[in-house]
């Protein structure tokens, strides 16, 4: 009888949104009048710019006619996009990476959980706590992380750095060496930043250990202080030692359209058998075997992006959710929360009151005020006595939960 992949079946079942989407619903169920709030998700509400919707007309279009159609993409992105992404998110902001090291895909989930692949089955991975999940689900299917520790909530073989209010949210190095480092800024789910000092010190480090960072950059537009680095390769040393993502799911509201992309430089390398080999060949050679590109017309809506329309058109959306996150942040500041975040990040992130668990804050909420948010210990055990609400909602609906919130704080 065929047998299954063993390393699968290890994963924990993911409770977080299931758990959540069903207190809820009992809730909604017993109180049928309640209404809800909800700032738990983590996806965009805002349409996508017009400069966007007028390139993806123009695209489907050409698609239209013989003259200009166009079927599989180049299985590594076009160079229209390629070369926009690394003129206007590298080249000027002084980072050196060529058209052809930035590698587009569907996005940075899928990315972020591919890339493990090119290495070692035995190499070891280092991940924040709280993470984003699926860094460590897919070395968990790769059989990279060892067994699972149902108490502590950790896997043997995975290397965890936590980041709490205490360190900022930016870890200390790891304290044993891991080959590869997993960083994520301004960071899911803490809202935390890093800055160019503090990321400096992880590229010296990885370089110093032979160690590999994956940098995920997914809301890195989010940024307001030019302290704060947009991308690792802003660090000197980062091309022999980084990967990094990139999405336009958070900027430019790609959730639904799939758009995104791996930069590996071609300094890049790591220890075979018969010596060194460029990380980037053997991305290109994984790529063009199970990947048949981005589509043309989600490609042509990326190149959009980068124009001064789509650029200014961005900007009016990511002040739109950092409206409301400042409005989170001081609204619950005010209401005598310890709040985190929501600075460089659509994310805010509060310490829960009176020592409650993350899951007690939730019930209280929705009970109280009926505003649902993501309890910060599904992200990890040093999420724990941590909330998340996002910023993605309404201006109406942020300035609604904050009332609601100070309202509850006397009945508490
Ligand atoms: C939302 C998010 C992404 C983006 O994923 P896409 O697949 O590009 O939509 C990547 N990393 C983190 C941490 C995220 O929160």
């Amino acid at each position: 009888m065929v047998t299954l992949n063993e390393d699968y079946l290890k994963l924990p079942g993911s409770y977080l949104f299931s758990t959540i989407a069903k207190k809820v619903a009992a809730y909604q169920a017993e109180h049928k009048d309640a209404d809800i709030i909800r700032l738990g998700i983590g996806d965009v509400t805002q349409p996508l710019p017009q400069a966007v919707i007028e390139a993806l007309h123009k695209a489907v279009d050409e698609q239209g006619s013989a003259e200009t159609f166009r079927g599989y993409a180049p299985d590594l992105g076009y160079s229209f996009l390629r070369e926009a992404m690394a003129e206007n998110d590298y080249r000027q902001r002084g980072c050196d990476i060529a058209d052809d090291e930035i590698f587009i895909s569907d996005g940075a989930k899928s990315d972020s959980a591919n890339i493990q692949e090119i290495f070692g089955a035995d190499c070891r991975i280092a991940v924040c706590d709280p993470v984003y999940p699926v860094y460590v689900d897919t070395n968990v299917m790769a059989g990279r992380a060892g067994d699972y520790d149902k108490d502590t909530e950790t896997w043997s073989r995975v290397i965890y750095m936590p980041c709490v209010a205490e360190n900022g949210f930016v870890p200390e190095l790891p304290g044993e060496t891991p080959d590869i480092i997993y960083l994520c800024y301004p960071n899911n789910p803490t809202g935390g930043a890093i800055t160019k000092e503090q990321l400096q010190r992880f590229v010296d480090y990885a370089n110093k250990n032979g160690a590999v960072i994956i940098y995920d950059a997914a809301y890195e537009a989010y940024i307001s202080d030019p302290a704060v680095p947009h991308s690792i390769y802003e660090c000197d040393g980062a091309r022999t030692c980084a990967i990094e993502l990139r999405s336009f799911s958070k900027n430019a509201g790609f959730t639904g359209l799939r758009l995104g992309a791996t930069v590996i430089p071609r300094d890049l390398k790591a220890k075979t058998m018969k010596g060194e080999t460029e990380l980037h060949s053997l991305w290109a050679r994984r790529h063009g075997t199970k990947y048949n590109g981005a589509p043309y017309i989600v490609q042509r809506a990326g190149e959009a992006c980068y124009s001064e329309e789509g650029k200014k058109q961005i900007r009016e959306i990511i002040d739109r959710y950092m409206k409301n996150a400042a409005y989170l942040l001081n609204g619950l500041k005010e209401a005598g929360y310890e709040v985190y975040g929501g600075v460089h990040s659509p994310y805010v992130w509060l310490k829960t009151p009176g020592n409650m668990t993350s899951w007690e804050f939730f019930d209280m909420l929705l009970d109280k005020a009926q505003v649902v948010g993501t309890p910060g210990s599904g992200f990890g055990p040093h999420g724990e006595h941590y909330f998340r609400l996002t910023a993605f909602g309404s201006y109406e609906n942020s300035v609604r939960a904050i009332e609601r919130i100070k309202a509850m704080k006397a009945v508490r």
